[in-house]
């Protein structure tokens, strides 16, 4: 593709997404698409010449747009937010343009140097202790994943990475804790049996009283408790675990202690938020995601430790053709993760951070928390409907409920009233199941969402359930 060619269809790919920014609000916001449908569609083998974009194009808004589930759409309230922003967009087409592999000081050193500077930015943001050090991950998985190999590490003196393991080693998590940490607990040898879930109270946070006996009863039973989960906003419900009272029982038994706070840690930018921080002191690492609801797009996770000097240990390799008269001076993030190449993340959060300001993301929150407050407000007043969660965020747990059926009836007519409201194309909510409950989640945090998405839902919702 020559010059000319590139910035034509640059400026139309520009223009294409400016447009999507706003019209995405016409499009169905779960695609439709039936499985394999699209695989139809395109040709099983590659093609022997090179075709131009338009033609490119054109099978993408023909087969691909109609597969797409709209994530930026207003109305988008399954899941959490994985929330965009113009800023955010231009940085990643930057980071492409310029292609650079941030493994290494001397393969980007202002990449390495941004990377240091916004993570301190973004420690002090959401008020982390200020001794923290950051790193940018792809996913919070990969953070936590990080966290259980240190763990590891610290808790046999870095035994276990030459010699492996020799006696089991016990991860504690909340019964509501994110599949991720037992993906990382496979994934980093422990073996899931090793996974021990601690239960929780009415509100789903983990009892810590539980924790430690479960400690204590390991030990006696001559394993080594070695990690401590906690979560600061649970995926089902955003449940917050009491991190004070968790991080005392790690440090009298000498636990790591690693917070997911993937989706709750960005409401920490509002200062009134900051309770559930109340025992960061003790903690190890932490990681929370931007590319939730903070408009950095897909992928930039954020992942904060104590003490670097014991990640790096657990990661580092000094190949020969890797190694720099820099090493001394300057931090290589090769060695802060699992990856070797690294994308040039830093880029898009310092456009987010200084696009928006602190005060224009803290805006944001405030607003979603706004109007997950009246949403509930509004479900309250209803008798039909159940708050069944409490709501510390922007997520708000409910079912349809005529006060006369079963649990079992309950559970079947939920069902189908939420895919009655996601048939309709108009919002796109999600599910989750509280001790056996069928429980719909509406969870708010598009940047584009304006109360009278919230309310449009809101009446969708409440028409579905009297037409059922
Ligand atoms: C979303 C989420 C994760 C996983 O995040 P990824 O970045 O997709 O790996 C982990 N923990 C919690 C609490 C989450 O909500």
């Amino acid at each position: 593709m020559d010059k000319e060619t590139f910035k034509q269809y640059g400026y139309e790919l520009v223009d294409w997404i400016a447009d999507y920014f706003t019209d995405v609000e016409q499009y169905p916001v779960k695609s439709t698409a039936k499985p394999g449908e699209i695989k139809k569609k395109l040709p099983g083998n590659p093609p022997r010449e090179g075709e131009g974009v338009d033609t490119i194009m054109n099978d993408f808004k023909e087969i691909l747009l109609p597969g797409i589930t709209h994530w930026q759409h207003p109305s988008w309230f399954a899941y959490f937010p994985a929330n965009n922003s113009p800023p955010s967009v231009l940085a990643e087409l930057l980071t492409a343009g310029l292609g650079v592999q941030c493994m290494v000081w001397q393969t980007s050193p202002a990449a390495a140097e941004l990377e240091e500077v916004v993570m301190d930015w973004l420690r002090d943001m959401i008020g982390l202790p200020s001794g923290m050090s950051g790193v940018i991950q792809d996913t919070a998985s990969t953070a936590t994943l990080c966290a259980l190999l240190t763990a590891r590490e610290v808790c046999t003196g870095f035994e276990t990475n030459v010699k492996g393991f020799r006696k089991p080693l016990r991860v504690y998590a909340s019964r509501e804790a994110h599949s991720s940490v037992e993906k990382g607990v496979k994934a980093a040898g422990y073996g899931r049996e090793n996974l021990f879930y601690i239960s929780t109270d009415e509100s789903f946070a983990m009892i810590p009283s539980l924790l430690e006996e479960a400690v204590i009863k390991d030990k006696e039973k001559g394993f080594q408790p070695t990690c401590v989960v906690a979560s600061l906003g649970t995926t089902s419900t955003t449940a917050v675990d009491p991190l004070e009272a968790i991080a005392e029982i790690c440090r009298r038994h000498g636990l790591w202690l690693h917070v997911d706070a993937a989706y709750a840690g960005t409401a920490a930018l509002l200062e009134e938020n900051r309770d559930m921080l109340r025992g960061m002191e003790q903690a190890d690492s932490f990681v929370f995601n931007p590319h939730k609801w903070m408009l950095t797009n897909f992928d930039c996770s954020a992942y904060f430790v104590k003490d670097p000097e014991l990640l790096v240990r657990t990661f580092d390799i000094s190949p020969e053709y890797l190694k720099t008269s820099f090493d001394e001076q300057v931090k290589n993030y090769r060695d802060w993760g699992v990856q070797l190449g690294r994308r040039f993340r830093a880029l898009k959060l310092w456009f987010v951070i200084r696009s928006y300001g602190v005060k224009g993301l803290q805006n944001m929150v405030r607003e979603h928390l706004r109007l997950a407050q009246l949403f509930k407000g509004w479900l309250e007043e209803e008798d039909h409907f159940q708050l069944m969660a409490p709501v510390p965020f922007s997520l708000v747990c409910f079912r349809y409920n005529d006060g006369v059926s079963s649990d079992e009836h309950l559970n079947k007519y939920n069902q189908e009233l939420l895919e009655r409201i996601n048939a309709t194309g108009r919002v796109f909510l999600s599910h989750t199941s509280i001790k056996g409950r069928y429980v719909l989640r509406m969870s708010i945090g598009q940047r584009t969402t304006e109360e009278r998405h919230v309310r449009q839902a809101w009446e969708l919702i409440r028409r579905e359930a009297d037409r059922l």
